[in-house]
């Protein structure tokens, strides 16, 4: 048809070309390995993203090819982020947390041809040498971590290969489907799988977050991803700070409390983003040292169900404000963030609380709806449940090299997520649980995160996790790890946490006290979630 739009394709490098026109002043902040603070302008990232793309170019990169990182949330990264998928080739971050064997799976699935490494972690992939066939080189960033012990064979240095390179641009044209970034998922279920993002899919989602409905990033912001990049880009902030003009403030390797908060005094942070254990850790810091956020208009917390009880404690003790958002991998993350309406601004402290424990509505771009056992849609009253399906221009619609893992995706084109949720009349989403953590007690389910987030709500307990124990009488019984804070550790006994849970749970859905186990840590996937996988194995 004729009058149409412009053709324009959506692709990385043209936030970096606008980012270096419009904000080449804005800042990039890094905290390194040896606690020393990086600083430079988003034109000087410019320039050496240019030496970089031609090093890139020199090494035999060439598109298609995947270029693998691991390391930590630094400039360094930032500058991967932009060259390689400037040149077509795949970003191809990896999990510095995956177990060695994994890890091997992973290079190996994904072919890569270089990675790049921080000099903090080299010692965690020397082992792996030999076994990682097309890997041809290392670049070592030098992060000022301590030295490794272990040697890489084919090492270059990161700024040598900088200081050796031209600074002259050689953009290439780019079509908006072709693929720039690469991701597994952490394989909390069966083998890791490979998520392949587009130019396309990673701009638009990068659009989203600006959205004021959902992270609202804008040019006056400082944001602080602590959220790892080699997990899901940490959530495009690379990407949509630039865009959008907002300073970057990088943590580096310590993501302590501690560490933390003195970034986000110091550096005036605005927006940070993060999986709930990251700001349970501030939150006790915030509890006994002082510090001025004032400057903090919001955390982003997901990745796990963020307890009420955490968003009531951040907003009561210090005035700070937490947006809870869920996505996944297959979503590039972001599916939904819980901005409250401006209807909701006349409830309750307590109602308006009730929506912020919610996942939220699905942020413009992605639809979401809920399907039961029977393949029936389930209507949005916030009661009845489903399990979320999803679909939109940032999801996949298959996994890398794996066609035939089918089961996730709807013949009809939506993604089925495992997560089993009910949405409201406002559509906004709760997560009731994952499928396969639901515990079924006499064939009636009961939710193990509710249970977790309603016993991290007592004064004393650090962090609680519930499973299920098969049991002759009851199908499952649930079964409850806590970790209670020094404090606490003589006054809290399990009696308390069963009659506490008797206040919201009905009888048979209680555990037994000796299911009732106080322990010191409760094992983490790689990206910090409670791993129920371990914890089964464990108990059995
Ligand atoms: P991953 O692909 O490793 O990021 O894991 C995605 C899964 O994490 C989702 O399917 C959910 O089960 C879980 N998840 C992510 N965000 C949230 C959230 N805000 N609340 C509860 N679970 C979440």
């Amino acid at each position: 048809m004729n009058g149409l739009m412009m053709d324009y394709q959506l692709t990385i490098p043209s936030i970096l070309k606008r980012v270096n026109q419009v904000y080449p002043n804005k800042r990039v902040i890094s905290k390194l390995a040896n606690e020393q603070i990086h600083e430079y302008t988003y034109r000087d990232m410019y320039k050496r993203i240019i030496r970089l793309m031609n090093a890139l170019k020199k090494l035999g990169i060439k598109p298609e090819d995947r270029v693998a990182t691991f390391a930590w949330n630094s400039y360094r990264h930032l500058e991967l982020y932009f060259a390689i998928p400037s040149l077509k080739a795949i970003l191809h971050t990896l999990n510095i947390r995956l177990f060695p064997e994994q890890m091997e799976f992973i290079i190996n699935h994904a072919e890569d041809q270089i990675i790049f490494i921080d000099k903090s972690l080299v010692d965690v992939i020397t082992p792996l040498q030999g076994k990682i066939g097309k890997v041809r080189n290392f670049i070592v960033m030098d992060d000022g971590g301590k030295e490794p012990s272990g040697k890489l064979a084919n090492a270059i240095d990161y700024e040598e290969l900088l200081s050796s390179s031209l600074e002259e641009e050689c953009f290439l044209q780019i079509d908006e489907n072709t693929a720039s970034a690469l991701c597994y998922t952490s394989g909390t279920t069966g083998e890791p799988k490979g998520v392949l993002y587009s130019h396309r899919s990673t701009y638009l989602h990068s659009f989203a977050l600006c959205l004021a409905g959902s992270l609202a990033i804008c040019e006056r912001d400082n944001v602080l991803p602590v959220v790892p990049m080699f997990h899901v880009n940490a959530w495009a902030i690379p990407y949509a700070s630039p865009m959008s003009g907002a300073n970057l403030v990088f943590p580096g390797p310590n993501m302590l409390g501690k560490s933390l908060a003195e970034l986000m005094e110091s550096y005036r942070v605005t927006l940070a983003a993060g999986v709930p254990t990251i700001w349970n850790l501030l939150y006790h810091h915030l509890k006994n040292n002082k510090h001025d956020l004032a400057s903090l208009r919001a955390m982003v917390i997901g990745g796990s169900a963020v307890p009420k009880s955490l968003i009531d404690n951040f907003y009561k003790d210090f005035g700070l404000n937490i947006i809870h958002a869920w996505g996944m991998t297959e979503t590039s993350p972001l599916g939904t963030a819980s901005i409250l309406t401006k209807e909701m601004e006349s409830l309750t402290y307590n109602e308006q609380l009730n929506f912020k424990a919610k996942q939220g509505p699905p942020v413009a771009g992605i639809e979401i709806r809920a399907i039961d056992d029977d393949g029936k849609e389930v209507s949005w009253d916030g009661k009845s449940i489903g399990e979320l399906e999803v679909r939109g221009p940032w999801v996949a619609k298959e996994y890398y090299k794996n066609p035939e893992l089918k089961e996730q995706f709807a013949s009809d084109g939506w993604f089925k997520t495992g997560d089993v949720v009910c949405i409201d009349e406002n559509g906004f989403m709760e997560i009731t649980d994952r499928k396969k953590d639901l515990i079924k007690t006499r064939g009636e389910w009961i939710s193990s995160v509710d249970m977790e987030n309603y016993v991290m709500g007592l004064k004393g307990v650090l962090e609680a996790c519930a499973i299920g124990r098969q049991d002759n009488v009851k199908d499952e019984a649930p079964v409850l790890y806590v970790i209670l804070s020094k404090d606490a550790a003589e006054t809290i006994k399990a009696k308390d946490i069963y009659t506490h849970l008797s206040n919201k749970f009905a009888h048979w859905q209680l555990p037994k006290l000796s299911d009732i186990h106080f322990v010191d840590s409760i094992p983490k996937t790689s990206v910090g979630k409670f791993d129920k996988k371990e914890l089964r194995k464990r108990l059995k």
